[in-house]
């Protein structure tokens, strides 16, 4: 029978590292958080957690607290430029999942993790970057680039879709681009003269483009508008997509193809009126799915982005990394509990996440093709017709009701 793993080194302090050390201790493992950046560092950007992804925050004990900052909503309304219905993103019900979906700041979610991390004692070592991962058949070690190391019984990687764990594993695999590029800026709501448009939550598609808006965080106190638009743009080395991302006046001038007419009043004083520093860009990496997560010795393994980021549409890629975090720490319990082998039960683990993850990718590739440009009114009318035709929320129980305790090693 193996030593039980009573220490883990988690590489990594996002949104999947702090809720997996949440986790680990409700598992009753101890763990330590290692994060790269500065404490302070604030990642930007809005986001959706549905309620599956919902329920692991509860777990975390902050769903609460992240009630009094988010904003609660069921669906992201699509439309055409005509102003027709053409369809929804369903992204929750308190009548039929539990919990209506909640969009907050990224920043908001990842502060509050560490947070709770932090009052419940776990270790966070904030600018301490992981250069290298070692094991053994007992142990696994990280090392730093400032030259120290630390040893653990398990090293476990939720370093994001750049991740230094993920080649470890998978020496001959790199993140790909998907071939979309979302440019986002977040504006305050009041800039939107009408206060009913304000609030909603409004994705318009059109044969030339498509043009999202709606609240980024609370109802109340600092209220902001967040606006997106998905480009189709040329794959770029990492110094390319740094160049990108730094030219502000270039990401607001792609957005200027919004303020012309036929595209609404709120769409156009977004794009001009929104300083530039404000735009940012995020292109859409994915990680390949069947790629390695636990190695053979099941000392070393990765969660999250690092092991399979998704692009966006569906609003899942904080969601799948949040049910990793609990299900890997709810499986390291029971291999703890029943003195099973650590590497078959990770890689149990590893095949139950690998199928659901599939079926979000499914979901999320078809909610990405929605957003692709048709070359002629023809064509556009002919995906308007599917749009329509597909009802969203008919079954998202399989999504929406995921139990994170279901799977089970026995
Ligand atoms: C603008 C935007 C909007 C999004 N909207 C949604 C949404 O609506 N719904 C949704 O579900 N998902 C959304 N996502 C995706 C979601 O944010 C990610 O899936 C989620 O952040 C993944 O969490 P993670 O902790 O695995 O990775 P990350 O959040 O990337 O965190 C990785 C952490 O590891 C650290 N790190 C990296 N390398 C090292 C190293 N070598 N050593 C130590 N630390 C390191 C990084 O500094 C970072 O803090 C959005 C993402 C973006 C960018």
């Amino acid at each position: 029978m193996e030593s039980p793993i009573s220490n883990v080194a988690i590489v990594g302090g996002g949104i999947t590292g702090p809720a997996l050390a949440i986790e680990l201790l409700n598992a009753g493992i101890k763990s330590t958080i290692y994060e790269a950046r500065p404490q302070n560092y604030d990642i930007g950007g809005s986001m959706v957690l549905t309620p599956n992804a919902l329920l692991v925050t509860s777990r975390c004990g902050v769903y609460d607290e992240l009630c009094e900052t988010s904003w609660p909503h069921d669906t992201v309304q699509l439309m055409n430029l005509k102003g027709d219905a053409l369809g929804s993103i369903v992204v929750g019900s308190v009548e039929k999942y539990g919990k209506s979906g909640l969009r907050m700041y990224r920043s908001t979610l990842r502060n509050t993790l560490l947070a709770e991390a932090a009052r419940r004692g776990i270790e966070i070592v904030y600018d301490r970057k992981c250069a290298s991962v070692k094991e053994n058949p007992h142990s696994a070690t990280v090392e730093f680039e400032d030259g120290t190391s630390i040893d653990a019984d398990m090293v476990i990687g939720a370093d994001g879709v750049w991740s230094r764990i993920h080649p470890y594993l998978n020496p001959d695999s790199q993140p790909k681009f998907s071939g979309q590029m979302a440019v986002l800026a977040m504006a305050p709501r009041n800039l939107i003269a009408d206060p009913e448009e304000a609030i909603m939550f409004r994705l318009l598609i059109d044969k030339q483009g498509n043009f999202a808006h709606m609240p980024a965080n609370s109802q109340s106190g600092n209220q902001s508008v967040l606006f997106f638009s998905t480009f189709e743009v040329p794959d770029r080395d990492r110094d390319g997509w740094r160049k990108i991302e730094s030219d502000t006046e270039g990401l607001k001038a792609m957005m200027q193809v919004f303020d012309q007419e036929g595209w609404p009043e709120t769409a156009r004083t977004l794009v001009t009126k929104t300083p530039a520093e404000n735009f940012f860009s995020w292109p859409f990496h994915t990680v390949r799915l069947y790629d390695q997560w636990v190695s053979k010795t099941g000392r070393i393994a990765v969660l999250g982005d690092a092991a399979h980021a998704i692009p966006p549409s569906a609003g899942q890629g904080a969601g799948m990394s949040l049910e990793d975090a609990s299900t890997l720490a709810i499986t390291l319990g029971q291999i703890n509990q029943k003195g099973l082998d650590l590497a078959s039960g990770l890689g149990r683990w590893e095949e139950h996440r690998k199928a659901r993850i599939e079926r979000v990718v499914e979901r999320t590739q078809a909610k990405s093709n929605q957003r692709k440009n048709t070359k002629d009114d023809a064509e556009q009318a002919e995906k308007e017709k599917r749009m329509r035709a597909a009802k969203d929320d008919d079954d998202l129980f399989w999504l929406y009701g995921y139990d994170v305790e279901a799977m089970s090693l026995e």
